[in-house]
């Protein structure tokens, strides 16, 4: 992703976003390096803080700072740098735990916990599952709380778009996508990335004939022009419009020129198409 440093700055400028969800939970949501975003999940009765990843130590501690919470619970999402990098430093900083994949135990920096697929977490008044989204790692993992009915989705999901496919097969990413699909549509999405808009210019020249997705694309350009966010996302948006998710697999086939072909074949293509693009 290549933004002018002018563009970075002015992103920067928007120092953070609060949401408050269901089941008392708290969603602070701040952009940090060149275009992550940092999620601080916190619940008031139990005083519980989690962050998800951690791509940015300092500003994960300033942030939590001006909202006074301490965060106890590291939930991580997979070892990429701008995900686990500031692990040590916040785990060191706050004494809090860190959770990530079983099969990550060795790239995830001072893990702690060590989460399989479909298992449960108790933390923050709330149930927390786990899913296993192999694809862009192969130890990809998300964390989703039904109750509050949000789900933080790491690198694997982006609203208009999906993760680069670098440690696991297209068909495993194809796979993962589809758990989208069961969740409730009200479900609020927060992505690791501010990708939104690029996404939209790629689902537009692939899916050219969505007159839905022209207008969301002129939606995203503006929020972009303020410097806003484009998130969070909801399930119900992502499977109307994200090129990736099958939705629109008919007619994208079609321009492709592959009619007929198996939705997993048409996504591979369409997760190429966007890697050249
Ligand atoms: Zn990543
Ligand atoms: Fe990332």
């Amino acid at each position: 992703m290549s933004y002018s440093n002018g563009y970075i700055k002015d992103m920067l400028a928007k120092e953070n976003y609060l949401f408050e969800l269901n089941a008392g939970i708290k969603v602070l949501m701040f952009p940090c390096l060149n275009d992550n975003y940092g999620y601080l999940v916190h619940h008031e009765s139990s005083g519980h803080t989690a962050c998800i990843d951690t791509p940015d130590a300092d500003e994960i501690i300033a942030q939590c700072k001006k909202m006074n919470w301490q965060v106890t619970h590291i939930l991580n999402t997979h070892h990429h740098f701008d995900h686990a990098g500031g692990n040590e430093r916040v785990k060191n900083f706050f004494n809090a735990t860190v959770y990530g994949f079983i099969h990550d135990k060795e790239r995830i920096p001072e893990i702690d916990v060590l989460l399989e697929d479909l298992e449960e977490l108790n933390l923050l008044g709330s149930k927390i599952k786990i899913f296993h989204t192999p694809g862009h790692t192969l130890g990809h993992i998300i964390y989703h709380f039904p109750e509050a009915k949000v789900i933080f989705v790491g690198d694997t999901l982006f609203s208009l778009g999906c993760g680069r496919v670098f440690e696991g097969t297209m068909n495993q990413m194809w796979d993962s996508l589809n758990l989208f699909k069961k969740l409730d549509p009200e479900t609020i999405i927060f992505c690791a990335h501010e990708y939104t808009e690029s996404n939209a210019k790629f689902a537009c020249y692939i899916d050219p004939d969505n007159e839905k997705l022209k207008k969301m694309q002129q939606k995203i350009i503006n929020l972009r022009k303020q410097n806003m966010p484009t998130l969070p996302s909801t399930i119900k948006v992502e499977l109307e419009l994200n090129p990736f998710l099958g939705r629109n697999f008919k007619n994208i086939a079609q321009n492709l020129g592959i009619e007929g072909a198996s939705p997993e074949a048409i996504f591979a293509r369409v997760r190429a198409e966007k890697d050249r693009f």
